[in-house]
């Protein structure tokens, strides 16, 4: 049986692991993490990453496990709607707790899954000559395996990536607080708070919790001894739901936010292939990174089948590449034009209150439109 070696645990990784398992892959995910848990407190599931979820048949325990959220349009800072669209705007998202995102593509894969294994090298290999090898360092030793396909799913800092092509990242400028807090006031509207370089959103992700987040300029490698503090400070004078919802929150995590300085000229090399992070790292501006990442994943379960390596590679960097580069133009465009924007904001938000709702919400959804490529057979999915 053809083996895969998946370097790295998270959403990407997880669900690429039973992609490659319905396709016929023996599948192996090395995590550097003593357990296979995720960092953050919540984030939106849209309806391109719950058609990808779907077909590796994690769909429905995401929908279970999330709130499904309508998305309404967007406020200025003191509360103000900029656009508003009607409440049956047509489009939809699950929001939902990380870790619950991850127990559900957990759930349906069928790998052998080992912890505490910080892959240090990797070795390309050639599509039909010599195999991959992958190296990583654990409590008790060094280990090499070899692997037919090996698929770095290890995130934004991918060692797999800075092997293969290097690594330069760059500061995006801005820092994110991030908090799921009790709540029940909330209803299931989402709309996003745009204030001078920054945004604020909440969205609930069960009947008692709303995870929120407040993203905002900030110099990188900000050490702040009371972060809570220091979030409750920087929205003060925003609009009383945004402070009520930072006020009910104990603990809040944040994050400077990376990306790739200069995009990768391609995804694959050799019998290695890169997704998600890893590949792909874009502004949380969109939203779209794990959903992207869910897409990642299934398509290059439906596409690389094992003894077709070469073509199977190939048809993945066709399918992804383009798809891909461009929801990262699209998340620096909406940071550009949202959350990014200083002094210029009242001339977009002059232009905002000109644009129709509907065709701004529909437009926005275009890019949502996604369809897997192909399905497993029938044969994959009794095995599920
Ligand atoms: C503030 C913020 C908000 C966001 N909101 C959204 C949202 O609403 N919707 C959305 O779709 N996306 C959102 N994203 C993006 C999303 O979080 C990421 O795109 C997604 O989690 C990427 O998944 P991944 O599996 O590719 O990488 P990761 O989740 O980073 O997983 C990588 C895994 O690899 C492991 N690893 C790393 N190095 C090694 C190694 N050397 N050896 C072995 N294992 C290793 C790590 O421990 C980790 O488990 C947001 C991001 C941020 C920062």
């Amino acid at each position: 049986m053809d083996e895969a070696i998946v370097v790295g645990g998270g959403i990407g990784g997880m669900a690429v692991a039973a992609a490659l398992g319905l396709a016929g892959w023996r599948v192996r995910v090395v995590e550097s993490a003593p357990e296979f848990r995720e960092v953050g407190a919540g984030l939106a599931v849209t309806a391109n990453g719950l058609r990808a979820a779907q077909v590796i048949g994690a769909g429905e325990a995401i929908e279970r496990n999330g709130y499904r959220l309508r998305p309404v349009g967007t406020r200025r800072w003191d509360g103000e709607w900029l656009l508003r669209a009607p409440d049956d705007g047509g489009t939809f998202m699950l929001g939902i707790h990380r870790q619950r995102l991850h127990d559900a593509v957990t759930g349906v894969q069928d790998a052998e899954l080992v912890t505490g294994a910080r892959v240090t090298a990797v070795q390309a290999g050639t599509p039909g000559g010599e195999r991959a090898r992958v190296f990583w360092e654990s409590a008790d030793g060094v280990h090499e395996a070899q692997a037919d396909l090996v698929v770095g799913a290890d995130g934004l800092r991918s060692v797999t990536r800075s092997i293969l092509f290097g690594n330069a990242l760059k500061y995006s400028g801005f820092s994110c607080w991030r908090a799921a807090a009790p709540d029940r006031t909330l209803d299931d509207r989402y709309a996003m708070v745009w204030g001078p370089r920054a945004e604020f959103g909440a969205l609930r992700i069960s009947p008692d919790e709303v995870y929120w987040y407040g993203y905002v300029a900030m110099p990188s490698g900000q050490v702040i001894a009371d972060e809570v503090g220091a979030v409750r400070e920087y929205f003060a004078d925003w609009a009383p739901d945004v402070r009520r919802m930072i006020e009910a929150t104990g603990e809040v995590i944040r994050h400077d936010v990376w990306v790739l300085e200069r995009p990768l000229p391609r995804y694959t090399d050799g019998r290695v292939v890169l997704i998600g992070d890893a590949a792909h790292p874009m502004l949380p501006t969109l939203g779209q990174g794990a959903n992207s990442a869910l897409e990642d994943a299934v398509s290059l379960g439906l596409l690389v089948r094992p003894g077709q390596l070469r073509a199977g590679l190939a048809k993945y960097e066709e399918a992804r590449y383009r798809r891909t580069q461009k929801l990262v133009n699209r998340s620096q465009w909406m940071g550009r034009t949202g959350s990014h924007l200083g002094r210029g904001q009242w001339l977009r938000n002059a232009m905002l209150r000109l644009t129709p709702p509907r065709a701004a919400l529909r437009n926005a959804a275009r890019i949502l439109d996604w369809t897997p490529p192909g399905s497993f057979g029938a044969e994959a999915i009794d095995r599920r």
